[in-house]
């Protein structure tokens, strides 16, 4: 007998389990919602025209090599990934307090952080939205911290439980380190309003709280990056101390390439300088350096003025597609006379919708429409095109009525 033969078989990921069972579908007419990845008019991937270019740059230098990164990746890259989420002109980057390292992505970039907070922070108590990316709370948990919720959806008004917030945000312990998403909240499309940040900022200043900032989609929200940045900017701007983890994943359609940043803002030069040298001892044991290919695209694009602006407008191309894919979806269901106020589904912002529809009513759908989606009733806005929308309003009419 196998030494493994007693092993149990896992549960599919909530969400690329998604992906596997679209893929074992045979009808013509299946849809994907499931998977937040962005999609053209045509339903196809997309490569940005500006990430071609960088790549055409790289492959036609001869000075490129493959040598090993250092252990905090691409100097370059890390400088210019704190210039694009503090702002150029961010006094934190300007007195040398923020030490930036490359992550893997998003996912890598915040277990840097969770290692490095359960090693050398004195409070291991982390603070999650309720609902949350289904990774954070494994991500946070594996590293050692131990995870605690704050409400942050209301299911009635299908927006913010701002009361809910501040009552469990001012209730958790001296020190508590707080997740938070910076723009475009997954899975709910819902925001604090700047007012509302402000006054988060202002309690968890208070309590000494740890902000630690998720920043997946900047630039995707509103189309603007500096706008998406806002929230991470204040929390900067009063001089305290933020962790934020940045992925390049959907702002410049590098998903597999798994480039992103972990930057840890500190109140001192030589603080910051000695949390770098912390995090070479979390990520040396787990993946010695990151990639290099990633990295160097990125550099490409936000060194060079050019391309950078090429880069805002593809991304303002996404975001706004999104935006009327939203418009679409609520017109379509309006047209049909659909039951229920659909009106959250343009008033939420960024990748996904929180339709609202139940458990039952997505495996109705998956079932009669063929449409996947994540059993929360999350769907990918940035899946949809004009021509697929009339087939989810059909389903999620059918569904309520
Ligand atoms: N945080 C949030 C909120 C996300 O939605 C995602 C992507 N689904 C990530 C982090 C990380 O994604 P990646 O590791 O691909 O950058």
């Amino acid at each position: 007998g196998s030494v493994f033969s007693n092993i149990v078989r896992a549960p599919e990921d909530p969400i690329l389990g998604v992906t596997v069972a679209y893929n074992k579908d045979t009808s013509p007419i299946k849809l994907n919602l499931g998977v937040g990845a962005y999609r053209t008019e045509e339903g196809k991937p997309l490569v940005l025209n500006v990430v071609r270019r960088a790549e055409q740059l790289l492959v036609n230098d001869p000075s490129r090599v493959k040598e090993y990164l250092p252990i905090v990746g691409l100097a370059e890259f890390n400088k210019l990934s704190a210039k694009l989420i503090f702002g150029a002109d961010s006094p934190a980057i300007q007195e040398n307090r923020v030490a930036t390292v490359q992550g893997l992505s998003g996912t890598g970039s915040l277990r840097i952080g969770a290692e490095f907070l359960a090693r050398h922070y004195y409070q291991h108590t982390i603070y999650i939205p309720v609902p949350t990316w289904g990774n954070h709370p494994k991500i946070f948990t594996i590293a050692g911290l131990s995870v605690k919720t704050y409400r942050y959806y209301d299911p009635e008004t299908r927006g913010l439980d701002f009361k809910g917030l501040l009552e469990d945000l001012g209730a958790a312990p001296t020190g508590a380190i707080v997740l938070l998403h910076a723009c475009a909240h997954n899975p709910t499309g819902v925001d604090p309003t700047l007012e509302q940040w402000e006054q988060i900022r202002q309690l968890m200043r208070s309590k000494g709280l740890l902000p630690f900032f998720d920043s997946a989609y900047q630039g995707f929200a509103s189309g603007s990056l500096d706008a998406d940045a806002q929230s991470v900017r204040m929390f900067v701007a009063d001089g305290g101390e933020c962790l934020a983890a940045q992925s390049y994943a959907k702002n410049m359609g590098l998903y597999g390439e798994r480039v992103g940043a972990l930057s840890i803002v500190c109140k001192a030069a030589d603080v910051a300088s000695r949390v770098e040298s912390q995090l070479k001892l979390v990520i040396r044991p787990m993946y010695s350096n990151p990639p290099i290919h990633g990295a160097s695209i990125v550099a490409t694009i936000l060194k060079d003025s050019d391309m950078y602006n090429e880069w805002t407008l593809e991304l303002k191309a996404m975001a706004d597609r999104i935006i009327s894919m939203r418009q679409l979806l609520f017109d379509t269901l309006r047209d049909r006379g659909t039951p229920g106020d659909w009106s959250h589904i343009i008033k939420q912002i960024g990748m996904f919708t929180f339709t609202g529809l139940n458990t039952e009513q997505v495996a109705f759908m998956t079932k009669e429409y063929h449409i996947y989606m994540t059993s929360d009733g999350r769907i990918s806005m940035a899946g949809l095109s004009s021509r697929t929308v009339p087939h989810l309003a059909d389903a999620i009419h059918a569904a309520v009525t």
